[in-house]
């Protein structure tokens, strides 16, 4: 396909070398053509081990936790030559992410590349040591400093929605910190983060070890690396019922675990709001990049006396959208990542039918699309907020209109939800939208319109959403450890 991709096979990355997968190769798949692209490394239990092991040796036996100068270059390195080979990365994110090549130019690429910088400048500039002052207990004084450190070996295991966006926003802030890393990408799009291999082994000062990526199909892979005592800390994004099996498995070491997970946000109309532009705007946002996105808002609440109306523009918004091919530059919604997750959605739209729903738009897979995974932007009434697809992540293009009678019961219903992660409130009263943003349970949340996405903007879940938070100083901070040191004064 091109230079850092081998269609024959992605290396792994160990120890700083290239190195091709114990278990042979597997398959990666263009979604929107169902063509095989190529292979990747498929790494076996001996690799992971290995790999582990060289994260270790480089946590103890190199500078890298201790020069965060260094690790700032390195950072800044591997933005620049990710920036170098961008159009080869973008060329593989579209085949084989599916996502639409205008997104690459937002947070697909382009911008996880660009936060990078983030985590370099906060690497130089963040106050590694806080010295609390003196303090006296039993007669004995002391000065207290509190040292921040990095935490040690973390395993990164991602998905495959947004591959650059979710790898970056953890190797970024964990190295920045001083750890050392292997990333696990998910089976799904292994070259995202096999073609870094070369580009770090090749164009960056990263020591061995410090970085190492291990690709391959068996999720068991994962849960070796959760389950290894010498990995300090699992960052994680993914579903929530792996996220449940990610806690078990570090309980067993006591592991720290930092967990994004699942969403089923809420987008509030209140009735002053322009019902139609809100309407209108929530059922596009759920059509890009076919509705995987974990803070999509599917579930969109409405006045019950402006249901009709907002049913009518969510169904005008979303009849415009065409799936379709991924590298048209005016493509918003492309395939779903594979024939499984196709299936899962199909699945959600039959039990949607059979609870009584309305499919007012889409439904099915495109008429005229006999090749690639695609499902038509799909819009569902007649339905209240307990039904199932209202409850549970589908992970597709498929917007949900639920009633609510009064600001109140608005906030019930997104609240209703064993998931916190995003959601948005639009209104025209600025203290009454306060009230209900106090009122709602996530993490991040747009008013009117507002984007949130941002390197310096934490971004995670309440309730079974998640625990931690990724971006920001506060998506840094959960890859460092604190050590207090008291002296005598
Ligand atoms: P998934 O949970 O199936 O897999 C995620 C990763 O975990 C993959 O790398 C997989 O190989 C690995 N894995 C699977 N079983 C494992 C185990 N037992 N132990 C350790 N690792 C294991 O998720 P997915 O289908 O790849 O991605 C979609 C999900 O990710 C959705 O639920 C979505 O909401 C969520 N997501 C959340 C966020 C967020 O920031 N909150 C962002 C993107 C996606």
């Amino acid at each position: 396909m091109n230079g850092l991709v081998p269609p024959e096979g992605t290396p792994l990355l160990i120890g700083g070398k290239l190195v091709p997968g114990g278990s042979g190769v597997f398959a990666t798949i263009n979604p929107a053509t169902e063509e095989v692209l190529g292979h990747a490394a498929n790494a076996s239990a001996e690799d992971m081990n290995a790999a582990v092991g060289a994260a270790q040796t480089a946590f103890a036996e190199t500078d890298w936790s201790r020069d965060p100068a260094f690790r700032a270059h390195c950072l800044r390195q591997l933005r620049d030559t990710m920036r170098d080979h961008i159009e080869e990365l973008r060329a593989i994110t579209v085949a084989e992410v599916g996502a639409p090549v205008m997104l690459t130019s937002g947070p697909q690429l382009e911008g996880p590349i660009g936060d990078l910088s983030f985590s370099a400048d906060l690497a130089e500039t963040y106050s590694w040591e806080t010295d609390l002052g003196t303090a006296e207990q039993m007669g004995i004084s002391s000065r207290r400093v509190v040292r921040r450190e990095a935490v040690g070996v973390v395993g990164a295991i991602t998905p495959w929605n947004f591959p650059h966006q979710i790898n970056l926003a953890k190797v970024g802030p964990a190295l920045a910190a001083g750890n050392t890393v292997v990333l696990k990408p998910a089976p799904d799009t292994p070259w995202c983060a096999a073609a870094l291999g070369p580009l770090i082994a090749e164009h960056t000062d990263i020591p061995a070890g410090v970085l190492n990526i291990v690709t391959s199909d068996d999720h068991t892979l994962g849960a070796r690396l959760v389950e290894d005592p010498r990995v300090d800390m699992i960052t994680f994004t993914g579903s929530t019922q792996t996220g449940r099996s990610v806690m078990a498995g570090a309980s067993a070491s006591l592991k720290r675990t930092f967990l994004e997970l699942g969403g089923k946000s809420a987008a509030i109309v209140l009735d002053d709001a322009d019902i139609a532009g809100a309407a209108s705007y929530t059922a596009f946002s759920v059509a890009l990049h076919a509705g995987q996105g974990c803070a999509l808002t599917t579930r969109m609440l409405v006045p019950r006396a402006a249901y009709d109306e907002a049913v009518a523009a969510a169904a005008k918004a979303l009849s415009g959208i065409r799936a379709d091919d991924p590298t048209k530059p005016g493509t918003v919604c492309g395939p779903l990542i594979s024939a499984r997750q196709r299936d899962r959605v199909e699945r959600y739209l039959d039990i949607a039918r059979a609870e009584g729903g309305r499919i007012v738009v889409g439904g099915g897979r495109p008429s005229g699309k006999d090749r690639g995974f695609f499902i038509e932007p799909t819009l569902i009434a007649g339905l209240g907020n307990t039904a199932t697809v209202a409850q549970e992540e589908i992970f597709g293009p498929v917007l949900v209109v639920i009633p609510y009678d009064g600001d109140a019961d608005a906030i019930r219903l997104a609240n209703e939800s064993p998931y916190g992660l995003s959601g948005s409130v639009w209104g025209a009263d600025s203290e009454r939208v306060d009230r209900v943003v106090s009122g709602v349970r996530t993490g991040t949340l747009s008013v009117n319109g507002g984007l949130w996405y941002h390197a310096d903007a934490p971004f995670g879940g309440y309730k079974q959403s998640g625990i931690g938070r990724e971006m920001g100083v506060a998506g840094f901070e959960e890859y460092l450890e604190t050590k207090l040191i008291a002296t005598p004064a």
